[in-house]
């Protein structure tokens, strides 16, 4: 327990986004709870001590490593503004247009090769990808790269979109309401959002529908429906109506990495 808040308290101060590296961390610590005691002894032979914690933000760490470049476009989908929808064959390429490579088509990826072939690195990448593909900017607009290029205030910073919901509202939350304890918000979701349901493994494309439709409908505009625009001040508003959308998706992409790994591992 000790190393796990330790752990978290390391990523929390990190300056590294995506999902935010809380985000990341906060859907492996709940997706461990879900797994089936088989999954857990077989991926402790893949990652140390089998913490998904650890190692759910490997793979924005490797990023800035020449020889992982290629992966840059695996974290994300970008899709036409406004389209509020995605659609693999037509939008899972990378900037080369290279087919495959948006975060569906990693997901697809890593699930197919870890069938036969368990290896650590496609579990790292796994672990993060699931967790990418339920952030709505990760399936934002092409023409602003999901909320990058929309400078914006929030919370008394200037910075991107795009980092606000990495991270910005996740980080107010856990100030404003939960004392600063990542542990007593990971409670909160687990209290208030995570349900039972059916075991869904091959459905990376439906996750990034919906994260589409959310970007669309929450991440994008204000409560007046007006988009979000470069110099806009993000108000408390915002992050009350958002918030809940952020948590939701937390728990789902939780749940639903636990039951690709106990579909992949428990047997
Ligand atoms: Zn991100
Ligand atoms: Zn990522």
């Amino acid at each position: 327990m000790f190393l796990k808040g330790l752990l978290i308290l390391a990523s929390f101060i990190s300056p590294v986004f995506s999902w935010g590296s809380i985000g990341h961390s906060v859907i492996g610590s709940i997706s461990q709870d879900y797994l089936t005691s088989q999954s857990f002894n077989q991926i402790s032979t893949l990652i140390p001590d089998g913490n998904m914690t650890a190692v759910a933000n490997w793979a924005d760490e490797i990023k800035k490593y020449p020889e992982y470049h290629w992966t840059n476009s695996l974290h994300f989908i970008d899709t036409p503004d406004w389209q509020c929808n995605y659609f693999y064959e037509k939008d899972c390429f990378n900037e080369s247009n290279d087919f495959n490579f948006c975060v569906d088509g990693a997901i697809r990826n890593y699930t197919s090769l870890l069938q036969t072939n368990k290896q650590s690195d496609y579990l790292k990448f796994l672990i993060h990808f699931v967790g990418d593909i339920h952030q709505p900017l990760h399936c934002g607009f092409k023409s602003d790269r999901g909320g990058n290029s929309i400078k914006v205030h929030f919370n008394h910073h200037q910075t991107e979109l795009h980092a606000v919901w990495d991270s910005g509202l996740i980080e107010h939350r856990i100030q404003k309401y939960f004392d600063n304890s990542v542990d007593n918000w990971i409670n909160f979701i687990k209290t208030n959002y995570i349900q039972k349901r059916d075991n869904c493994v091959n459905c990376s494309e439906l996750w990034g529908k919906n994260s589409a439709k959310l970007a669309c409908e929450y991440s994008y505009v204000n409560e007046e429906g007006n988009k979000i625009q470069s110099g806009d001040y993000l108000d408390e508003t915002y992050f009350e109506r958002t918030i809940p959308i952020i948590e939701k998706q937390i728990a789902d992409a939780s749940i639903n990495l636990a039951n690709i790994i106990n579909y992949l591992f428990s047997v």
